[in-house]
């Protein structure tokens, strides 16, 4: 089955006001209709630049996302965002599970599963980011990772909602490293990634996910990977900080 391939940058915590408006201009430039149709593109900046990137995105085919979101439509929730105000904001995307979070700031399989959760009741579509420590890997316990962030992480989804998930799989060791996993390596895991979908959710489902890989992808690493069955697409960190970087990413999906 063909899936459109799918290209978001990660801005993390990076960029001032005006950098955000540049490079948002610029990937919006450089994204043309042929390319437009071939390739889906995200963006997710830094929460308070997301008002004025949707205001330099909006009416174009690069879509905005969000880094992370509550599960709670609104509440006592000091310094926390709503996923009802990522839409608002103009927000279609959300990556959830980012492993900055997860091991960075402890969360959950449990957490993550209610923001999950949370966003698919508001609307947004989700990235939802999977991946083994190095340590893991290397003890052999990577698909057993992935199988326990997955099942616990999309529990109580039905194959519909799966239908606005996005899975990234993004190695730990891989990001922000330059350590990229081999063609052979990525392959491996989002065959195994797509095969407990199956069990979860049903073939034609699993199918029909995009499965993103993340981990240093740049532009002279994108097209092999990218070339492998079951990558779908990336997410991209570093080298989505520059517009021309971010396109050249993107142009290797082709
Ligand atoms: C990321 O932030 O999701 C990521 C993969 O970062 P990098 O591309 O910099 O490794």
């Amino acid at each position: 089955m063909t899936r459109r391939k799918f290209i978001a940058g990660n801005w993390k915590m990076y960029t001032h006001l005006e950098q955000a408006r540049e490079l948002a201009r610029g990937v919006r430039a450089g994204l043309d209709a042929t390319l437009a149709a071939q390739v889906r593109v995200a963006v997710c900046p830094p929460f308070p630049w997301l008002l004025p990137v949707a205001e330099v995105l909006r009416g174009g085919p690069v879509a905005l996302g969000a880094q992370d979101c509550h599960y709670e439509r609104e509440g006592a929730f000091t310094g926390q965002v709503s996923p009802y105000m990522l839409r608002e904001a103009g927000c279609q995307y959300v990556i959830i599970g980012h492993s900055e979070r997860r091991h960075g700031l402890n969360e959950s399989d449990e957490f993550l599963n209610k923001k999950l959760h949370g966003a698919l009741q508001a609307g947004l579509y989700v990235i939802f980011c999977i991946g083994e420590l190095l340590s893991e890997r290397e003890a052999g316990q990577t698909e057993q990772v992935l199988y326990r962030q997955l099942t616990a992480g999309l529990a109580g989804l039905s194959a519909n909602d799966l239908t606005a998930v996005t899975i990234a799989y993004e190695p730990v060791w891989a990001i922000g490293t330059g350590r990229v996993a081999t063609e052979e390596q990525a392959q491996q895991a989002h065959a195994f990634i797509r095969q407990t979908l199956t069990e979860q959710f049903g073939t034609a489902a699993a199918q029909s996910v995009t499965i993103q890989y993340g981990g240093s992808v740049k532009p002279d690493n994108a097209a092999g990977l990218l070339r492998q069955p079951d990558v779908d697409g990336c997410l991209v960190g570093g080298a989505s900080l520059k517009a021309d970087s971010f396109l050249a990413i993107v142009r290797a999906a082709l």
